[in-house]
C-alpha cells in the first residue's frame, strides 16, 4: 500500500494538513504568516464542499468506516461534525481521571521547541504520572475514530528543531513528568539501567557514576530526554564504537497509537522494537527504557589537531574508527575563514609545542580540526601518554598544532553545558537555530565537501560546523533510522545560531538560505545522502527519504497506529490517512 493512494482517498478530505499550518516565528501573527493564506483557501474550499456535501461525506464515511474496521463504529460520536467532535474531545479530557495532570491554559511551553521558528499551540498538554496517563488518554483519543481531527505529540525536553514535538490544536504529553519508576540498576556481566523515558541523559549519567557504571553511547549535549533521542539515532563520538543511542537499548515499554502498552525488544515483538527505534515518533510513545551499561572511566584525555588538506583529514578519521587500538571518540570540525587560531577553545586546551603552536597561521585557509578522546582512569595517568603517542604518531596533522585537555569523564560528556551557560548569560540560547544535519556517504564526501564549503558556506560565524564518519557494520540493522549505503557515512551538522533581527550573514535569511543551496545540491538522488533530524513538508519527499524502506515504514504505521494519532509534528502522515486504506 503505497503514499499514492492515499493522496487520491476521498476520506482526506475531512483531514487536516498540518502542512498548512506550520507558522514560521518570525512571521508576526498567524493570520499574516506566509502560507496562511493558501491555508485559509483550502480550508475555506473544504468547509464550503463540506456545507454542500455534509450528508453525502458523513454517509461515506460511516459506510466507509462499516466496510474497513468495524472497530470504528465503537466511536461515541459516529454522526456528529469534526468541529463538534473536537469540542466533545476537548470537554471529555478535561473530565477524565488521571495520576498526573492535563492543563488547558499556559500551553506556551509546548509551541516552542530548541529551533525557535515553529509555534504551534496546542489545545491540551497531559503532565503524566503513569503509563496508564498515557495509554488512557491514547486510548480515548483512538476510540474517537476516524472522525475526530484529535493528535498526540510526546515532547521530551523539547529540542528538537523543526516543531517536531508539537502538536497544533492536539495534545501534547509532557514525557519529564514521566520520572517513576525510579531509575533501576541491574549489576553483573552485562550491567543495565530500567529508565523512564522522560529522564534526561545528564541525569541517567549522574546516577550511573554512583555505581561506577555509564551508558556507551552518547549525544555532544545531555539535556535530552532517553524517548526524543531515541525517536532519532543519538549520534556522537562514541557512535563509530559501538552504534547510536538506538544499539545500545536492550528493551522498550512502548504505548501504541491504539493506547495498548507493549513491552519489546530483539526477542519479544521485534517489530515494534525496530519501529520504535530512530521511528520519529510514529508508531508509539516509549515509556521506558532499558539503556546498556558499561564500566565508568573517571578522566578523559581530549585532543584537538588540525589539516589543511581534507583528504588527510579524511583519511586519518577513518583510519581510526577502522582501528581495533583507538581512541574512545572520534569527531571532528571544520573551520572556515578565520585568520591565526582565533577559536576560544584554546584557553582550554594546551599546545603539545608553544612556540611552534604561537607561529602557526591559518591565513583563512579552511582547516578541519580532529577532535579525539581517550578515557581512562587516574591508576593509568602514568601510561596514558604511552597508549596515546602511538595512536597520535599514525597521523598526519600539522604538528604544531597538537592541543591537549584533561578533564574528568562527567565534564568531558557535558561539555555544551559550559556554553549553554555562557549563551544563557548572554540570551543567546533561545534564538531561532536553522540546524542542517545530513548523513554523507564516504563515497561522496569529497564532492560534497569540495562543492558546500568551495562554493556555498563562506565561513562560520552562524556555528560550528561537525564533520565525522562512523561505521555502519556497528548500527543495528531494521530500525527506522534511514542512512547512506555506503559501509562508512559521515555525520555533517550546520549548527548555526541565528541572531536576532540580524540581516547580516548571521541573520535567519541568510542561514535558511544558505541552507537551502546546501539542500538542494544534497538532494540529487544519484549522492545518496540522508538528513539526520529529518525534516520535509511534502509526502513524496518523505517517500524519497525512505526510498525502499518506505513500504516497510507505511506498515509499520498501519499496524500500531493506523489513525495517525502520533507526532503529527513530524509532518509525515496526516491524521486518519493509514486508517483510511486499510
Ligand atoms: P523532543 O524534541 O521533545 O522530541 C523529538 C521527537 O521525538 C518528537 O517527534 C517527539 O514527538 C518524539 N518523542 C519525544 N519523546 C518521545 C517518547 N518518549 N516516545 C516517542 N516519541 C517521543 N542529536 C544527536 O543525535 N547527537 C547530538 O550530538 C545532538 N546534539 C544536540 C545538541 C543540542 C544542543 C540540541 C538542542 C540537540 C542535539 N541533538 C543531537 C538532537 C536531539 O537528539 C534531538 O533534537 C532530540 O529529538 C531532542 O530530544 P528531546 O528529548 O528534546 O525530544
Amino acid at each position: 500500500m503505497g503514499g499514492k493512494q492515499a493522496r487520491s482517498s476521498p476520506i482526506l478530505i475531512w483531514q487536516g494538513t498540518d502542512s498548512h499550518v506550520v507558522i514560521p516565528s518570525y512571521t508576526p501573527c498567524l493570520r499574516c504568516a506566509p502560507g496562511l493564506e493558501k491555508y485559509e483557501m483550502v480550508f475555506g474550499e473544504c468547509l464550503t464542499f463540506i456545507r454542500q456535501k455534509t450528508r453525502a461525506l458523513l454517509i461515506l464515511v460511516f459506510l466507509h468506516s462499516f466496510m474497513i474496521n468495524r472497530e470504528y463504529l465503537c466511536s461515541n460520536h459516529p454522526f456528529a461534525t469534526p468541529q463538534t467532535i473536537e469540542s466533545i474531545a476537548h470537554s471529555s479530557l478535561a473530565e477524565m481521571r488521571f495520576e498526573g495532570s492535563i492543563s488547558f491554559e499556559n500551553l506556551e511551553f509546548a509551541a516552542r521547541d530548541f529551533g525557535n521558528r515553529y509555534h504551534l499551540m496546542p489545545s491540551a498538554v497531559l503532565h503524566p504520572k503513569s503509563v496508564s496517563d498515557i495509554s488512557s488518554i491514547l486510548r480515548y483519543v483512538y476510540d474517537l475514530g476516524l472522525s475526530s481531527e484529535l493528535k498526540v505529540a510526546a515532547r521530551g525536553h523539547g529540542h528538537s528543531l523543526e516543531g517536531q514535538a508539537q502538536a497544533y490544536r492536539g495534545v501534547v504529553i509532557s514525557m519529564e513528568s514521566l520520572r517513576a519508576p525510579e531509575m533501576s540498576f541491574h549489576c553483573g556481566e552485562h550491567p543495565y539501567v530500567d529508565v523512564s523515558a522522560g529522564e534526561l541523559w545528564i541525569n541517567i549519567l549522574h546516577e550511573s557514576l554512583k555505581r561506577g557504571l555509564t551508558p556507551r553511547s552518547w549525544t555532544d549535549y545531555l539535556r535530552l530526554t532517553v524517548g526524543g533521542t531515541l525517536s532519532n539515532a543519538g549520534i556522537s563520538g562514541q557512535a563509530f564504537r559501538h552504534g547510536p543511542q538506538i544499539n545500545n537499548v536492550y528493551q522498550l515499554q512502548v504505548v501504541t497509537g491504539r493506547g495498548e502498552v507493549v513491552t519489546c525488544s530483539d526477542e519479544q515483538n521485534t517489530d515494534l522494537f525496530h519501529a520504535v527505534l530512530g521511528g520519529l515518533g510514529q508508531f508509539g510513545i516509549i515509556t521506558q527504557a532499558r539503556i546498556a551499561l558499561e564500566p565508568a572511566p573517571k578522566m578523559v584525555k581530549w585532543i584537538r589537531a588540525l589539516y589543511s588538506d581534507f583528504s588527510t583529514f579524511a583519511r586519518d578519521q577513518e583510519h581510526l574508527i577502522s582501528s581495533n587500538n583507538s581512541f574512545d571518540y572520534v569527531e571532528g570540525f571544520i573551520i572556515i575563514n578565520r585568520t591565526g587560531l582565533l577559536n576560544n577553545w584554546r584557553s582550554s586546551f594546551s599546545p603539545k609545542d608553544p612556540i611552534r603552536a604561537d607561529q602557526f597561521n591559518s591565513d583563512g585557509k579552511l582547516l578541519f580540526c580532529l577532535e579525539v578522546a581517550k578515557y581512562y582512569n587516574p591508576r593509568e595517568s602514568d601510561n596514558i601518554d604511552q597508549d596515546i603517542d602511538p595512536l597520535l604518531s599514525e597521523l598526519s596533522y600539522i604538528r604544531s598544532t597538537l592541543y591537549m585537555s584533561e578533564v574528568s569523564y562527567v565534564n568531558f560528556l557535558d561539555r555544551v553545558h559550559v556554553s549553554e551557560v555562557k549563551l544563557r548569560e548572554e540570551g543567546l540560547w533561545e534564538v531561532p537555530h536553522p540546524w542542517l544535519n545530513l548523513l554523507v556517504p564516504r563515497s561522496r564526501i569529497h564532492e560534497f565537501v569540495a562543492e558546500v564549503f568551495g562554493n556555498i558556506v563562506k565561513d562560520t560565524s552562524g556555528g560550528p560546523i561537525l564533520i565525522y564518519p562512523v561505521n555502519k557494520a556497528r548500527w543495528k540493522s531494521g530500525t527506522s533510522l534511514i542512512t547512506p549505503d555506503d559501509d562508512v557515512f559521515y555525520l555533517i551538522a550546520f549548527l548555526s545560531s541565528a541572531m536576532p533581527s540580524s540581516a547580516g550573514k548571521d541573520g535567519l535569511e541568510h542561514i535558511l538560505s544558505q541552507n537551502k543551496k546546501i539542500l538542494s545540491f544534497s538532494q540529487r538522488p544519484y549522492l545518496g545522502i540522508k538528513q539526520y533530524l529529518p525534516h520535509y513538508s511534502t509526502e513524496e519527499e518523505w517517500e524519497a527519504h525512505f526510498g525502499p524502506h518506505w513500504e516497510v515504514f507505511y506498515r509499520r504505521k498501519l499496524s500500531y497506529d493506523p489513525l495517525a494519532i502520533l507526532a503529527p509534528g513530524q509532518r509525515i502522515f496526516r491524521r486518519g490517512i493509514a486508517y483510511a486504506l486499510q
